[in-house]
């Protein structure tokens, strides 16, 4: 006689033999059989998160908890799936696993991670937008405080083709340092416009910062109000990397794409791999001549993964290792906005459309995929916990856009946080970004399709 424990035992064998594809056969047609067995269900939903399938493993949990009574063993896996739907862009329905099955976990004696708060300085629903609606906001994946990205070297060395500076060298857009009076003006109107925030300072947008010859006294400015400081480059210069690490930033990204010039050198365009080799190793060494302090500052290595370079992760990870940095590898994208709906509009020019078909995730699949997991009732993390700044002192919508006729203010130093909130919620080209799919959210509908995002 066929049972179900010894339909599980049959199941178990092809797991360990790696055998997915039939054990998700035989695992369906138990199911069919005796559809509301606990331990069914939850090999349903360890099979459905090896194959990516949060649909189907989100499904599988709701069956077993709508039993009332699961198994005490479902817990460690409702952690995993809420990682998966978070990784995924599913935040709120990560966060609410999470806050339900708390109080089952600490029953039961088990860890489960907390459900993030939304921090204190974010309300939990925008003012209205221009069309009259109200959106929802999520704990924001960017960082935990409000975020100010100014770019202090309003230029760059190089020409990625995935980024304005490479991809939009038509549009007319002063480019200059801001002055050291100016940046000290802006963190003081910072201090004023929102007392109490300890914000998040990225020292870069659209610019390398280490073209700025005060680069260490900008840093130390942001350190002497106990905030904390974001500096991104590219490494392809040495001067003043002294200077920077002696004025200790919170954290320093090296972004790369490849470990062989050729890959480099086309995503990095105008890049020297050898300098940046190089470099890194000068950064390691000027690092280790500081006297140790607390906290340290931290160093990743960030691979930007294209369909080319994706050989160099592991080697370059291993260089991260071997220097003490972090490593971190993730999609490279498209930007800035208005280049992506181009490309969804099919209006793009070809080097856009070259990059595009370079990348994981092609931003006309990505507009698709978004339109179809969002409902729109959430805000964009770009708009509510981010204000970008010019090196000239004007205000972009966001730090997603680069036309100067998309900035909203002139001048960041004579106007209000209130004020520039509102030119931002009443900015109709948010509109067609979000319907475009490109806004900066979270998604907050499941259907059946849906596949994690890497
Ligand atoms: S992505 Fe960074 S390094 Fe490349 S052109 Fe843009 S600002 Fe410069
Ligand atoms: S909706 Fe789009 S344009 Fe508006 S703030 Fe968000 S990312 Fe920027």
């Amino acid at each position: 006689m066929i049972t179900a424990d010894g339909e599980k035992q049959a199941i178990v064998a092809l797991l360990a033999a790696d055998q997915f594809d039939q054990a998700s056969v035989c695992l369906q047609q138990a199911l069919d059989r005796w559809p509301r067995d606990a331990g069914l269900l939850l090999m349903q939903v360890r099979l459905a998160l090896r194959q990516g399938e949060l649909q189907q493993a989100h499904a599988a949990l709701v069956a077993l908890r709508e039993q009332g009574c699961p198994p005490p063993d479902w817990l460690p896996w409702v952690a995993v799936l809420a990682q998966a739907l978070d990784q995924a862009g599913f935040r709120p329905l990560a966060q609410a696993w999470l806050h339900e099955c708390q109080p089952m976990a600490r029953a039961a004696g088990f860890a489960l991670p907390a459900p993030l708060p939304l921090p204190p300085h974010i309300g939990p629903d925008s003012p209205p937008l221009h069309t009259g609606q109200t959106l929802c906001r999520y704990p924001p994946y960017e960082g935990d405080a409000y975020i100010y990205a100014i770019d202090v070297a309003g230029s760059c060395n190089l020409r990625c083709p995935s980024c304005p500076v490479g991809n939009m060298a038509e549009v007319q857009r002063s480019k200059g340092l801001m002055p050291l009076d100016r940046f000290e003006a802006i963190l003081d109107k910072i201090a004023s416009d929102r007392p109490g925030l300890r914000p998040i300072i990225h020292l870069f947008n659209w610019g390398e910062p280490l073209l700025h010859p005060h680069l260490g006294q900008i840093v130390q400015a942001v350190g002497r109000r106990g905030w904390v400081s974001y500096v991104s480059t590219t490494l392809n210069i040495d001067r003043g990397l002294d200077k920077l690490v002696a004025a200790r930033p919170s954290w320093i990204k090296v972004s790369i794409s490849g470990d062989r010039q050729q890959d480099y050198g086309r995503t990095h365009a105008r890049g020297q791999l050898e300098r940046v080799m190089s470099n890194l190793k000068l950064l390691r060494r000027l690092l280790d001549e500081q006297p140790p302090q607390q906290p340290p500052i931290v160093v990743t290595l960030a691979l930007h993964l294209y369909r080319h370079n994706q050989a160099a992760r592991e080697r370059l990870a291993a260089l991260a290792s071997e220097l003490g940095f972090d490593f971190v590898a993730s999609p490279a994208v498209l930007m800035p906005i208005e280049k992506n709906l181009q490309l969804a509009q099919g209006s793009a020019d070809a080097l856009t459309r070259q990059i595009a078909d370079d990348l994981l995730m092609h931003p006309a699949w990505l507009s698709q995929l978004n339109r179809q997991r969002r409902s729109g009732r959430f805000d964009c993390e770009a708009r509510f916990n981010m204000t970008a700044i010019n090196f000239d002192g004007s205000v972009a919508l966001c730090c997603c856009t680069y036309s100067p006729q998309l900035n909203i203010h002139q001048d960041f130093l004579q106007s209000s946080h209130e004020q520039l909130e509102a030119l931002k919620y009443a900015h109709p080209f948010c509109e067609t970004c979000t319907r475009g799919g490109f806004d900066y959210s979270v998604n907050d509908v499941l259907p059946a399709s849906v596949q994690p995002l890497a």
